[in-house]
């Protein structure tokens, strides 16, 4: 039970298929107690029961895109149900349509939608974190290889991965001195609402499962249970790292 006594907020539960569902699995089983955020009504709904059974808090809404939301969310946390020790940001977007193909056909309108959610929502939530974690805390993001090798159809989200995992290590220093740790965990690919998004996801799957040196594809609990060990006192000295969570297979060159 190493959560035992922490709170935390999870941002971006879709339902029991997301990243976000296995991570709140995990703490859940090591103690901790959990609030979440939906970015519509619709999420609110489909994730309430959940949320229920894991912290019996009300889902707050919070549309990560529109100013100011992110920061009246945080301020109804406090004052509901006061300061929290982690929060876990799950949160992706780009158009599907420009997820295929080639790179170069990313709309302005595109690239700057998905960087704004995927990559400056992030800074967003760090930069009002120390309100609601005045005693210290840690915050995960969720990344992946494509920000670091080409991917094929990954695309402008590979872009927002890039940015989003250097963003880790400017956060993790400006917020060192207020005992507030920033990590990253890049995930393998693994079937979710957003993933199904990404053109010909089953090859990338396919392929992960057939290079990985454990032969098989990563888990919702392999992340989830990295992302705790991330967030608990486990991992007290460990700020700015992008930890991969994708059976080994980031560290595979060449296979014949
Ligand atoms: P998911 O669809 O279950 O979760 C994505 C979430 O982002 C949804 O809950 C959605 O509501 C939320 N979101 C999108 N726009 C938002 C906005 N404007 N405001 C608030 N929330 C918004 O998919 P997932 O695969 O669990 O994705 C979670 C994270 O994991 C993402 O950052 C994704 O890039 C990352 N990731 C996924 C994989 C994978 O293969 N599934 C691999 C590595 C990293």
């Amino acid at each position: 039970m190493i959560m035992q006594g922490k709170k935390g907020l999870i941002m971006g539960m879709a339902n029991k298929f997301s990243i976000a569902y296995g991570i709140s699995e995990s703490l859940k089983n090591q103690g901790a107690e959990l609030i979440f955020t939906a970015q519509t009504d619709y999420f609110k709904n489909k994730i309430s029961d959940i949320a229920n059974e894991f912290g019996g808090h009300e889902v707050i809404l919070c549309d990560v895109s529109k100013d100011g939301e992110i920061e009246n969310a945080f301020d109804q946390i406090l004052k509901d149900i006061g300061p929290i020790d982690f929060i876990v940001h799950s949160i992706a977007f780009s158009d599907k349509n420009e997820l295929l193909g080639k790179y170069y056909n990313t709309s302005r309108a595109n690239f700057l939608n998905a960087m704004n959610i995927s990559c400056y929502s992030f800074t967003e939530v760090c930069k009002h974190s120390q309100k609601l974690m005045p005693n210290g805390g840690g915050l995960v993001t969720l990344t992946y290889y494509g920000s670091e090798k080409v991917v094929p159809n990954y695309n402008v989200m590979a872009l927002a991965k890039s940015a989003l995992e250097t963003s880790v290590r400017y956060l993790a220093d400006d917020l060192g001195e207020f005992w507030i740790r920033v990590n990253s965990i890049s995930a393998g690919p693994i079937k979710t609402l957003a993933a199904s998004g990404v053109g010909e996801f089953s090859k990338i799957l396919e392929y992960e499962r057939n290079r990985s040196p454990l032969k098989r594809n990563v888990t919702q609990k392999d992340i989830g249970d990295a992302c705790t060990f991330l967030l608990s006192d486990l991992a007290s000295g460990i700020t700015g790292e992008i930890i991969h969570v994708d059976c080994g297979c980031n560290t595979i060159g060449v296979k014949f």
